[in-house]
């Protein structure tokens, strides 16, 4: 079969990577003049198999009034002007309960755990360079009631073959030192010994150009998708500014641009576009090698090669950008405030970025059919894309495959 892949973020070349595999003809359709330019160009990095844990959860509603009003500096909420939020954002608070968000943990963790094989064997057989490293992650729990919730959390993984342990702050230290100069007010923490680090746009970049010349795959680079042709129920091609591409089948890896693609067409894959940023420095004099997420800051530090990524806040403001600057800023003074010696914060350039994340109320992804023969999803991955990109890539591939 001919399949168009829209988008050639890490979702989109992951995809067409697993369809080459099963024996088809891919186009690679883009906007960009280049792969990964967008959510997946500066992330955090960190392919955090164990902590799948859903941001939808009981724990959020109480903290909802503060969020409101400004008072969590890491998340910013603009109501005004902002009406897709309300649909998205109700749906959100349904999935607020303990059983649901036990729920959407299992079913991304399973996800999680399945990318992680996958990663593995891509990585043995093609030898692509993306900084790739078994670093561990600790995630800093910021009350003792954090520690128990985590506590049980770790029990229900080990279940599915998560190994994760709950650490006393001292028990952390002796996994990352470092940690004896971030000035982090933690009260335990979870270790993951097998979570990795690794770089999506060199990934990204590294699988697209091994596509090129090894696989029947074509990257179509400057084309702004403006539509899709459908007949029936049946999709027919992909419109472009430059003319309409046919094929017998598409795939839509459009992050968060995948929603207006769609809708026009009844399907709605509930996306909300939430923004966060990153800075990439040079390391500090004590910079972790173990990844770091703090969670009373919603900041996560990765090391890799020559390289500390901080990375995080999440903004609910839409596709609006113009406050980027101020809040890449308000991170660096935080993540500075916290990890003093993490990284060179003075450096010339911090290679600042901002990105938009693709999520689905649930936390899970949209991965399959979509309702229309012939026309297929693979987005919502929200805060883990890079994380369960092969899995997600492997099973939008199978069900092109199985339509045959
Ligand atoms: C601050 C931050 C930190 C993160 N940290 C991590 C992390 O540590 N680990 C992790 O697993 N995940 C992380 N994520 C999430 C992860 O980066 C995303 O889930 C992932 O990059 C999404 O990939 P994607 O390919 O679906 O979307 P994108 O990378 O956004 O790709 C979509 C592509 O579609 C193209 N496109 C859009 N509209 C059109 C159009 N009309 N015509 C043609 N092309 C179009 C875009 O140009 C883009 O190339 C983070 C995200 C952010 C913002």
């Amino acid at each position: 079969m001919h399949v168009a892949v829209l988008g050639a973020g890490v979702t989109g070349v992951t995809t067409a990577y697993y369809l080459a595999e099963f024996g088809h003809t891919v186009t690679v359709i883009e906007r960009a003049s280049a792969v990964a330019t967008e959510t997946s160009f500066a992330n955090g990095a960190q392919l955090s198999y164990s902590y799948t844990d859903s941001l939808a959860n009981p724990a959020f509603i109480p903290k909802i009034p503060s969020l409101l009003l400004g008072l969590d500096p890491a998340i910013r909420i603009r109501i005004m002007r902002n009406f897709s939020m309300f649909p998205w954002g109700l749906r959100f608070l349904a999935q607020c309960t303990r059983a649901k968000a036990g729920e959407n943990t299992i079913a991304v963790l399973k996800i999680a755990l399945r990318s992680a094989e996958l990663l593995e064997q891509l990585h043995q057989k093609l030898s692509l360079q993306f900084s790739y490293a078994a670093a561990g992650k600790l995630v800093l729990l910021a009350s003792p009631r954090d520690v128990e919730a985590a506590k049980l959390q770790s029990a229900l993984k080990r279940q599915l073959g998560c190994e994760t342990h709950v650490l006393n702050p001292d028990e952390a230290i002796v996994k990352e030192p470092a940690l004896a100069f971030m000035r982090q007010d933690f009260a335990g923490a979870v270790y993951a010994e097998h979570d990795h680090v690794g770089d999506a746009h060199a990934f990204t970049r590294g699988l697209s150009d091994w596509l090129q010349s090894n696989r029947s795959v074509e990257f179509d680079f400057d084309r702004d998708i403006s539509g899709l042709n459908v007949n029936e129920g049946r999709f027919l091609g992909v419109q472009t500014g430059t003319g309409t591409i046919h094929a017998d089948a598409a795939v839509v890896c459009l992050g968060p641009w995948s929603q207006q693609l769609l809708t026009p067409h009844g399907i709605n894959p509930m996306l909300y576009p939430v923004r966060g940023y990153s800075v990439t420095l040079p390391p500090g004099p004590h910079a972790p090698t173990v990844s770091i997420t703090s969670l009373r800051h919603r900041i996560v530090y990765s090391h890799f090669d020559d390289k500390v990524r901080i990375a995080g806040f999440a903004d609910f403001v839409g596709f609006n950008t113009s406050r980027d600057a101020e809040r890449i800023s308000l991170m660096c003074e935080i993540a500075k405030q916290a990890a003093p010696e993490a990284a060179d914060y003075d450096a010339k350039s911090i290679r600042p970025w901002g990105g938009f994340r693709p999520v689905t109320p649930s936390g899970q992804p949209n991965v399959g059919p979509s309702g229309i023969d012939g026309l297929f999803v693979n987005t919502g991955h929200g805060s883990l894309g890079w994380t369960v990109a092969c899995a997600t890539a492997e099973s939008a591939a199978q069900a092109v495959t199985n339509s045959e």
